[in-house]
């Protein structure tokens, strides 16, 4: 097993580690806005979504979506987060034009979940936990769109006032691998709680990400800077490697590190100086007068937490033990929901066989064989005809040398393609299946007395032409038969010659 360390960076005056904390930002699933009933579609034209509270007119009221509480509730337990009884909504200041209140209803020091972990995997079987400082809810803000006309911006209000999560780590993270995998949990994790969809290139995810360095065996903290809005996986390795990079430098040539925020750039891979970083106080954050307190019942965030589903990282260790699979195998079956539940029913769906063999025998199918013939076709498992118990019956039937492979393959593609049963494909391909031992015989005893020649060598000592025996009879039964039988026969046949 290779056990994962996390990196150094060697500088001119030592050896250094980086240090990286997140801060996710997560459209919450929800019909409606955090304090309007405007609509949330993504595709809608630009400025439709919108009502007067969206704008920010005189004299109107946000009120509450309760709805977006319990997503955010619910998020928070998934992650073994403590959901607040009492929190509050908090104006946080400043000006841009694409924030027509002139100030963000978000949460302060009274966020809705404090606290929560969850692990990540470093190697088959080593887990790492990255814990949670805390997640609060926010609106989102307009988008600014510089790119029609060469001397002025539009604004499209269609995302100001969409529900939030922010959800903020401790500086737990040593290496963009762990920060990738961090996210790529949670994605699963929001996406099974169907709380925030996950989609990062929709800016349904955006990750802040605050990156410091600091020589290895120190415990105090560096100076970080954090970059904004990076929306995909390979963005955030560039834009930690390319801060990993910039700050060595700087250490080298005994620069100081500003505490800033940096944008990243997706042409270059490189983050450049936005601003100096805003402390707390500049936002004058304040308790917002128009929205009451959040008060939710201990009775409430029970009954969320006993409804929770199985979470992905239970469910992948699970597999694993269970099935004896790796983790690369246990990821891809939890990564793809519809593929998993798939796979539970067929697995279910029989006794026959150790549990650990039938796992084995139907997932390498699963991911080489139907994974490959859908990505062929870019198709999802459920646009085929292919139901769990067919797959099942097929493997089992596979597996007791009924079915020899290639037969067993065709069959496959061909339910794939047209559904039915595996007796019900069988007919449609006019198959024959030549297993029957007496039938076989016959036809292996007819090619051992057509060839004389082959039957003195294999008398000689020369076991190695068994192979040209069963290529005879595959060709004779047109394939339509399990090798191993027919070597089984062939043996027992010859050596009855060869005791004449
Ligand atoms: P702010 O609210 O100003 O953004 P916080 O102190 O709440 O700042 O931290 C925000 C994020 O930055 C958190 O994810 C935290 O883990 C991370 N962070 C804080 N200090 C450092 C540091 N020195 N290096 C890396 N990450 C850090
Ligand atoms: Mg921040």
């Amino acid at each position: 097993m290779t056990e994962y360390k996390a990196p150094t960076y060697k500088g001119k005056n030592g050896i250094y580690e980086v240090v990286i904390g997140l801060e996710v930002h997560c459209q919450i699933s929800s019909e409606s806005k955090l304090f309007s009933t405007s609509p949330t579609t993504f595709t809608s034209e630009t400025n439709t979504n919108v009502n007067f509270v969206d704008m920010a007119m005189p004299g109107m009221l946000p009120v509450l979506n309760s709805h977006c509480v319990d997503m955010a509730i619910k998020t928070g337990l998934g992650f073994h987060g403590v959901p607040q009884e009492i929190s509050r909504m908090a104006r946080k200041n400043y000006f841009y034009p694409d924030l027509p209140q002139g100030y963000q209803i978000s949460q302060a020091d009274e966020p809705i979940v404090k606290h929560g972990h969850f692990d990540i995997f470093l190697s088959e079987d080593e887990q790492k936990r990255i814990t949670i400082e805390r997640l609060h809810i926010e609106q989102d803000a307009g988008k600014l769109v510089h790119d029609k006309s060469p001397n002025s911006s539009y604004i499209d209000l269609n995302r100001c006032g969409i529900g939030l999560m922010e959800i903020v780590t401790n500086p737990d993270m040593r290496s963009a691998e762990e920060a990738v995998s961090f996210v790529r949990e949670l994605q699963l994790l929001l996406r099974k709680l169907k709380t925030c969809d996950g989609n990062m290139e929709e800016g349904s995810m955006r990750v802040d990400i605050n990156v410091s360095l600091r020589k290895v065996g120190e415990s105090t903290l560096g100076t970080r800077t954090e970059t904004k809005n990076v929306n995909s996986f390979k963005f955030m390795t560039q834009a930690i490697d390319y801060e990993i990079k910039r700050q060595l430098k700087m250490y080298d040539t005994g620069e100081e590190i500003a505490q800033e925020t940096r944008l990243f750039n997706t042409a270059n891979g490189k983050t450049k100086a936005m601003r100096t970083k805003e402390n707390a106080d500049d936002y004058r954050y304040f308790p917002d007068p128009d929205i009451l307190t959040i008060n939710i019942s201990s009775d409430k965030i029970a009954n969320i937490k006993k409804n929770l589903p199985e979470l992905p990282l239970d469910k992948k260790i699970r597999f694993k033990k269970l099935f004896g699979i790796s983790l690369k195998e246990a990821n891809l079956l939890v990564s793809n929901e519809e593929v998993c539940n798939w796979f539970e029913h067929s697995i279910n769906s029989t006794d026959k066989l150790d549990i650990k063999d039938r796992a084995k025998l139907f997932i390498g199918w699963l991911l080489s064989d139907i994974f490959g013939w859908l990505n062929k076709r870019e198709l999802k498992l459920c646009d085929t005809g292919l139901i769990p118990a067919v797959y099942t019956d097929l493997m089992l039937r596979f597996h007791s040398k009924d079915l020899p492979s290639r037969i067993s393959k065709t069959i496959l593609t061909d339910i794939l393609e047209n559904g039915g049963t595996v007796d019900e494909s069988i007919k449609r391909l006019n198959i024959t299946i030549e297993n029957d031992d007496s039938k076989l015989e016959k036809i292996i005893d007819k090619i051992i007395i057509s060839s004389p020649n082959q039957v003195a060598e294999y008398k000689s000592g020369k076991e190695s032409i068994l192979g040209w025996f069963i290529g005879q009879a595959m060709k004779e039964t047109k394939g339509q038969c399990d090798p191993q039988s027919l070597q089984k026969i062939f043996i027992s046949q010859l050596t009855k010659i060869t005791n004449e």
